[in-house]
């Protein structure tokens, strides 16, 4: 087997270009398939559907509209069961106060169900919830208006969402609905429906946001204000715009460390499941094509030295809720999967290079791999639970609860480098005032964990696969989807637990406990000490359905927020670039827009005039279109404003560490924005009506007038 996954890998690197695609149009993947040895004893996970059930399941997917579409990643999984809460050794945590998660109680379909002897689940029909029977749904149900959920265009994650939606009793409209409905459950994007009102599962602009080279920019912009807190993030560069600069790098660390043998991985722009990807030992090697003009990469520093475990290198996909933007709410699931690599690994040489099976974990590639191996045990096979995975590196006497602790970190810290630009896009698209729907969005984040367990973070996904069933030969050639129960488990418990903290009616219980609370500001300051959000949820949620198993994702910030705000700097800077934004619906700011922020802030001076402003716009702007990031509209993005905000703040506040020089020019023009906010109130005041200074407060989030002076007197 290690011959053809061999010939697969190498086949699609040699023949450039297109990539996985290519390869699989080419065969690649059906040669591996057509002599995939996945015979029954291999595959103990699931027992093949029969031709009538498999026949009867794809046509109702067809009925259902279902695309069998590829996603934007990985398919199959395994169940969660999270033994440990490795929260304590975090400077300020308590661990969360959630018990282990049962095995998902409550399931309402196939493979879910309660297991037999084998552990196998048993299959029946219309099964319910355990718990939920007759009267007592019947009296809840009376007592709680059902909550309405839109799954008409949930596409691939419509089955993971259909059982979640039978497990809590709410309604579902898998045609849509006339009248509005509490939630709508897109499968791709923000805009897969117009909505609003009520509250949508993905965020305008997330996207474009998590793709790999907007993410690479995101990150290295707190890479360069805080280099330390983001080395979570290997080195990488942008193609084509850096290849000069990466060829200049990485002969320069050659020349100082000549001992130095790197490996780099290209990955283009957009692509999702190994497509494109290819490894390089050298700069020249990059594949200066017609493709790489056209469709950028970003090329990666390879991390050579991952843990392995059974000799072979995994990674790891988890959960991330991300429940509001403003004020900024993360959860992550308590479990998530691992996913292996089906050939033995070795460090890089230009001999395995292109073997894809040692090198790049994907689910859909491996799966192609003669060697991968179905399982329904959670520790073991090609696919586990990564809390399988902790234990059995608990066992050894590695520090769990600091690889935990970090994860958290890295996810926090991710989130923060991508809510400036997000809430750049949502005041685009719902600007203040519109009754438009709030957001959440269910995150996938891919982690690869080096030999000393320190978590890397290799890309975020958009939409992460939800899919509960995978692809399995039936005899040699022929295919069929087939129930997963691991995939069932872990992910229709995330769906569910992400709607029961989304519930529209635990939302109205705590805002009426907020107007109720005389001390509101307080109460949400001690939110940060004790994490009570959760509490209060866990609390709604655990009265509401005591039947229901409690919730697998668990608050992360604000319980953390003490240790990360201090990071939010470029959070406080899109502030700013929203308020100055002007037109509704805008992402970039025009010349006049600058001018007026420059003037207002009073960032002019003799040393610089006006003049250097238009210029310092014109450069910055320019070269940031050029690099073809976005050219729907005109004008300066966020990113160029950033670069812009840095100049001004280099120049200003010359020789300090550049965080320092941002946190002081930010103070600066928040103190400037406010005098001149108090000042416009007082003429309003004097003159008649009130006039709101143009901006979205609710992005903006900034506090009190008075305190903002107060804190920047107290910060000079
Ligand atoms: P895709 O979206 O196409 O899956 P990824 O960025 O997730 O792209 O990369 C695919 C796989 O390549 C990962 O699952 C991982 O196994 C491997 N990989 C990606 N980046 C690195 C890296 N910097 N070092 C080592 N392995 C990597």
């Amino acid at each position: 087997m290690a011959s053809q996954a061999e010939a697969g890998g190498s086949a699609r690197t040699q023949n450039g270009g297109g990539g996985y695609s290519a390869w699989r149009r080419r065969g690649g993947a059906s040669g591996v398939r057509g002599l995939a040895e996945i015979g029954p004893s291999r595959v103990p996970s699931a027992a093949p559907l029969s031709w009538q059930r498999a026949g009867a399941a794809a046509q109702r997917r067809q009925r259902r509209g279902m695309e069998p579409a590829r996603e934007a990643e990985e398919p199959p999984g395994s169940p969660a069961l999270p033994s440990e809460e490795p929260q304590a050794g975090h400077p300020s945590g308590a661990p969360p106060a959630d018990g282990p998660l049962p095995a998902a109680a409550g399931r309402g379909r196939r493979g879910a169900g309660p297991k037999g002897p084998s552990g196998r689940s048993v299959r029946g029909r219309g099964r319910r919830a355990p718990g939920r029977r007759g009267g007592e749904d019947g009296g809840r149900a009376a007592r709680r208006p059902r909550v309405t959920v839109d799954s008409s265009k949930a596409k691939t994650s419509l089955e993971a969402l259909k059982i979640s939606l039978r497990q809590l009793h709410w309604r579902e409209y898998p045609f849509g609905r006339r009248l509005p409905c509490d939630i709508y459950w897109h499968g791709v994007s923000f805009h897969d429906n117009n909505i609003f009102s009520g509250q949508v599962n993905k965020f305008p602009g997330m996207t474009e946001m998590v793709r790999k080279v907007t993410l690479s920019r995101a990150v290295r912009t707190m890479q360069d204000l805080f280099p330390l807190e983001y080395n979570f993030y290997p080195r990488s560069w942008i193609l084509p715009e850096e290849f000069p600069l990466f060829v200049d790098e990485v002969r320069m660390m050659k020349d100082s460390d000549p001992s130095w043998k790197p490996t780099f991985i290209v990955k283009p722009d957009g692509g999702c499941q190994g497509d494109g990807i290819y490894l390089i030992k050298d700069p020249s090697d990059i594949r200066q094509t017609g493709s790489i003009q056209s469709r950028p990469a970003v090329v990666q520093e390879y991390i050579c030295k991952p843990l392995l475990v059974d000799k072979l290198k995994f990674d790891i996909r988890l959960y991330v809720l991300l429940k509001s933007l403003e004020p900024l709410e993360i959860y992550i699931a308590k479990d998530g999967l691992s996913r292996f690599c089906t050939e033995p690994y070795q460090e890089p040489t230009l001999k395995n290079l292109h073997q894809v099976f040692m090198h790049l974990t994907n689910y859909s590639l491996n799966i192609h791999s003669g060697n991968f191996i179905h399982s329904d045990s959670v520790n073991t096979g090609s696919k586990r639970t990564f809390s399988s995975i902790l234990c059995r590196l608990s066992s050894r006497g590695a520090d769990v609860k600091k690889l935990w602790s970090d994860i958290i970190s890295l996810v926090i810290k991710t989130i923060i480098a991508l809510t400036p630009e997000l809430k750049v896009y949502y005041q685009s698209d719902i600007p203040a005032g519109k009754p438009g729907p709030t957001c959440f969005q269910i995150l996938g984040f891919d982690i690869l964990l080096m030999k000393n367990l320190k978590p890397m973070l290799l890309e975020v996904n958009a939409n992460p696969s939800m899919r509960i069933e995978h692809e399995q030969e039936l005899s040699p050639g022929v295919f069929e989807n087939v129930p997963s129960p691991v995939d069932e488990e872990v992910k229709v418990a995330v769906i569910r637990d992400t709607l029961r903290l989304m519930d529209p009616q635990n939302k109205k219980r705590k805002d009426i406990q907020c107007q109720t609370s005389e001390h509101v500001t307080e109460a949400n300051e001690n939110l940060l000490d004790t994490g009570p959000a959760d509490g209060l949820e866990h609390e709604s949620t655990r009265t509401l359905e005591p039947e229901l198993p409690s919730l697998c994702l668990k608050q992360v910030f604000p319980k953390y927020a003490k240790q990360f705000n201090y990071l939010r700097l470029v959070d406080r800077v899109a502030a700013l670039f929203i308020r100055f934004l002007g037109v509704k619906g805008t992402t970039k700011l025009g010349p006049t827009g600058f001018r007026t922020f420059i003037r207002n802030c009073k960032l002019s001076n003799s040393n610089f005039s006006m003049a250097c402003v238009d210029i310092l716009y014109i450069d910055i702007t320019r070269r940031r279109n050029g690099m073809g990031i976005d050219h729907r509209e005109s004008g300066m993005c966020l990113q160029a404003f950033v670069e812009a905000f840095f100049c001004l703040a280099q120049k200003k506040y010359k020789s300090l560490p550049l965080h320092q020089q941002v946190t002081l020019l930010i103070d600066f023009c928040e103190y400037q924005l406010t005098v001149l906010d108090a000042k416009r109130r007082a003429l309003c005041h004097a003159d008649g009506p009130h006039l709101a200074p143009a901006s979205h407060p609710s992005l903006l989030g900034r506090s009190a007038p008075a305190s903002k002076l107060s804190d920047y007197r107290n910060h000079r």
